[in-house]
């Protein structure tokens, strides 16, 4: 039984999806957890609700990633209200659909500011607070990895970057007995890909369990890197993609 009581984590895009599963499944196995969300307020007190009926702390902080100054200020709240960090989990991220030829530059920057940048910076205001033990878990996705279709070239682009990001930070942080890995989802049921959507049946048709995964089994998969069972596990890429990418 993964036991992570006294832990203190910090969730990227916790209010909705993965994000949300990730800080729910964090708090049943013991953490406080701090996230952020964008434009979900709702959503982001319900989820608060639900990590706090499981008896621990939960703070829920509206910052964009898309702005380095209030990930800077996320990362202060969440430290000064729970008193320190253990795990950061970069989760949020948005999608973007189109090809190359008909590339707009505005939203490119965008995907590349929220999907890449969000987590160098969030890791960057992290470290100074993580001890031995500390933990940072990136979502990535089998996208990264295998771009089976047109129309998702810089959406894969930027979460392949991850990849080297997870890779390089472990040796920035191995002496300090921090772990770096990354969790590659495939397609999730969530309101980014939902599974009744136009292309879901295309995508079950690309793995080897022929379905959708849930939210709660990528959030497994964090649950087990965040944890001591995990502890030398570093610089790698976890899968969970029902076999999309084998
Ligand atoms: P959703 O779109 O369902 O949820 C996105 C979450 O990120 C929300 O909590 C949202 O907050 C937050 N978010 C988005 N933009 C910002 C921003 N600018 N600043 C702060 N928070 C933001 O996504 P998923 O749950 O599907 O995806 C979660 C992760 O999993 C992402 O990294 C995604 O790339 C990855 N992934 C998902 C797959 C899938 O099939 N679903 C497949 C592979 C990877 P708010 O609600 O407030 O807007």
């Amino acid at each position: 039984m993964i036991d992570l009581r006294g832990k203190r984590a910090l969730v990227t895009g916790g209010s909705r999806g993965i994000g949300a599963a990730i800080a729910e499944a964090l708090a049943e196995r013991g953490a406080d957890v701090a996230f952020t969300y964008h434009r979900s307020v709702e959503k982001a007190a319900a989820v608060a609700k639900k990590i706090e009926s499981r008896g621990r702390r939960a703070v829920a902080i509206q910052a964009d990633s898309a702005d380095p100054n209030a990930i800077a200020q996320a990362v202060e709240k969440a430290v000064s209200v729970l008193g320190g960090l253990d795990i950061l989990v970069n989760s949020a991220a948005i999608g973007h659909a189109g090809t190359i030829a008909d590339l707009d530059v505005e939203e490119y920057q965008a995907l590349m500011d929220i999907n890449v940048r969000a987590p160098v910076l969030f890791a960057k205001a992290v470290i100074p607070h993580l001890g031995e033990g500390g933990r940072i878990i990136t979502i990535g996705s089998a996208l990264g990895e295998r771009v089976p279709f047109p129309g998702i070239t810089p959406y894969a682009m930027s979460k392949a970057a991850l990849t080297s990001f997870t890779r390089g930070l472990s040796r920035e942080l191995g002496p300090n007995g921090i772990t770096v890995n990354l969790v590659q989802p495939g397609a999730t049921d969530t309101d980014a890909n939902p599974a009744d959507g136009a292309a879901a049946d295309f995508q079950r048709s690309l793995t080897s369990l022929g379905r959708y995964g849930e939210p709660r089994e990528i959030a497994n998969a964090v649950v087990f890197l965040a944890s001591p069972a995990a502890s030398i596990i570093t610089g790698a890429t976890l899968t969970a993609d029902g076999g999309a990418i084998a």
